[in-house]
């Protein structure tokens, strides 16, 4: 998938986040402050840098300035602080995007292939078709048997995460990691609820799905009608 540079300083964060990115089949280096990120970062040329604002040497926004100054890799910066003018300031330092602690590793990929989507350097294929659903990633049309389906920007994020997993259910829980970014809270019904518009517009129901398929108890999955 990606080469990623992890800064982070606390080291079981950086360990699990290291061990779950690799997992996902990321590439991870990691280091602790961040001197040693900017060296790296201009050594091996990751995809994308995951950046800890709070770090023991350097603050993570002067890094980010410095890296800044000399390259153009995408970074990710992670915050403690879920305020807009701390988000302001950090894409206005260069940030691609950021992300609130805590955060679980289904998160930090969904992020991680966002950006890298948006930098064009993912060989993901930008076109996901499932059956007759065609779902492009980078005009967000989506079309059932070539006719279009407009959908609201959560139905088309919960769409996607749901077709790049074709064939697996997945956890209402990982779908509000990664489509509401809530990694803990958030309610199963956030996920019911937009659920039922999506099955709506795709012209299908609970009671006779075709694409969207409950699983009682586990969760959603997306599988071509038989
Ligand atoms: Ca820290």
């Amino acid at each position: 998938m990606a080469q990623v540079l992890v800064v982070e300083d606390d080291a079981a964060i950086r360990t699990s986040l290291t061990r779950a990115l690799r997992d996902l089949g990321h590439g991870v280096a990691s280091v602790a402050s961040g001197m040693p990120a900017l060296s790296q970062a201009m050594e091996q040329r990751p995809d994308v840098v995951l950046l800890d604002l709070g770090l023991p040497d350097v603050d993570g926004s002067d890094v980010l300035s410095m890296l800044r100054a000399v390259s153009e890799i995408p970074v990710i910066v992670a915050t403690a602080r879920d305020e807009e003018t701390e988000m302001v300031r950090l894409l206005d330092l260069g940030a691609d995007d950021y992300i609130v602690k805590p955060f679980t590793a289904a998160q930090v990929n969904a992020r991680i292939r966002a950006v890298l989507r948006r930098s064009g350097r993912t060989d993901e294929d930008p076109v996901i078709t499932v059956g007759g659903l065609r779902i492009d990633t980078r005009s967000y049309e989506v079309t059932l048997e070539d006719e279009p389906v407009e959908l609201a920007r959560k139905e088309f994020e919960l769409l996607l995460a749901l077709a790049r997993r074709a064939g697996e259910v997945v956890t209402k829980r990982d779908l509000l990691a990664e489509v509401w970014q809530l990694a803990w809270g958030g309610s199963d019904r956030t996920v019911d609820v937009h659920l039922s518009w999506l099955r709506r517009k795709l012209g299908e129901s609970a009671a006779q799905p075709r694409y969207l398929h409950s699983v009682r108890g586990v969760g959603v999955r997306l599988a071509p009608p038989p």
